[in-house]
């Protein structure tokens, strides 16, 4: 089976179309989102309806949850929970009803699929060695899934439970072994990478042949730009999406 891993697409519709384009290309089997459909991004409902329209498996994030009500947006910087209100204020009902069907983690046979973390699917950032550690050991499956962060990783934990950690970051073109061992990925995000890449980021996931492998795809950043620009919302969203940062 080929799965597409695509997360934190946050209403950057020009970068999620661009990625549905290269994943069209590559005839998967099953397309994965790990949540974050919306916030930061001038294009909620459209993000929210393609998501919809595509993802065989979609999570909801922490934004997701924070423009639903669903949990409370004081912990959000303030960019975040400005773009969280006015997102509120344009969601449809179509989009709001997929968003509030969603849950933040799902389990596959192969795959465990989390927005954040396992032990805290809706905020914990996976970015240190122990946390990889945390979300492996409180795992069983081959490949453990996760998003939030916008940063490609690849953490490998050699030999299955209780082996030695390493990897880190997973820029563009990075290809691992899935049988070396076992695996926490985050595919990066498709709709504000901040790992200095700004092309949109995902993941091709093939566990016949027992590869993984980390895609950027171009897209139209300024088209981005200007729609956030247009309805208003923080300029640092849109100059941040120039930095992949
Ligand atoms: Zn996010």
């Amino acid at each position: 089976m080929r799965v597409a891993v695509i997360s934190d697409i946050h209403g950057n519709a020009h970068a999620l179309d661009a990625v549905l384009a290269a994943i069209d290309a590559e005839r998967v089997d099953q397309v994965w989102c790990l949540g974050d459909l919306v916030g930061y991004g001038p294009q909620p409902n459209r993000c929210t309806l393609a998501a919809a329209a595509h993802a065989d498996i979609c999570l909801a994030g922490n934004h997701d949850l924070g423009v639903l009500g669903s949990i409370a947006i004081d912990e959000f910087s303030p960019d975040a929970a400005a773009s969280a209100r006015w997102t509120r204020s344009v969601l449809e009902p179509e989009a709001r009803e997929f968003l509030a069907s969603l849950q933040p983690r799902r389990s596959t046979p192969r795959a465990e699929l989390v927005h954040a973390s396992p032990r805290d699917p809706v905020w914990e950032y996976v970015l240190s060695a122990e946390a990889a550690e945390a979300a492996l050991v409180g795992t069983d499956t081959q490949v453990v899934l996760v998003g939030h962060t916008h940063v490609a990783l690849a953490v490998l934990q050699a030999g299955g439970q209780g082996g030695s950690i390493s990897g880190g970051l997973a820029p563009a073109g990075k290809e691992v072994d899935l049988a070396k061992g076992r695996w926490l990925l985050n595919p990066g995000s498709v709709g504000q990478p901040r790992d200095g890449d700004p092309d949109a980021a995902w993941l091709l996931l093939d566990f016949r042949a027992g590869r993984a492998s980390f895609r950027r795809t171009r897209y139209d950043i300024a088209a981005t730009q200007a729609e956030i620009r247009e309805r208003g919302l923080p300029e640092n969203l849109a100059k941040r999406l120039d930095l992949g940062a």
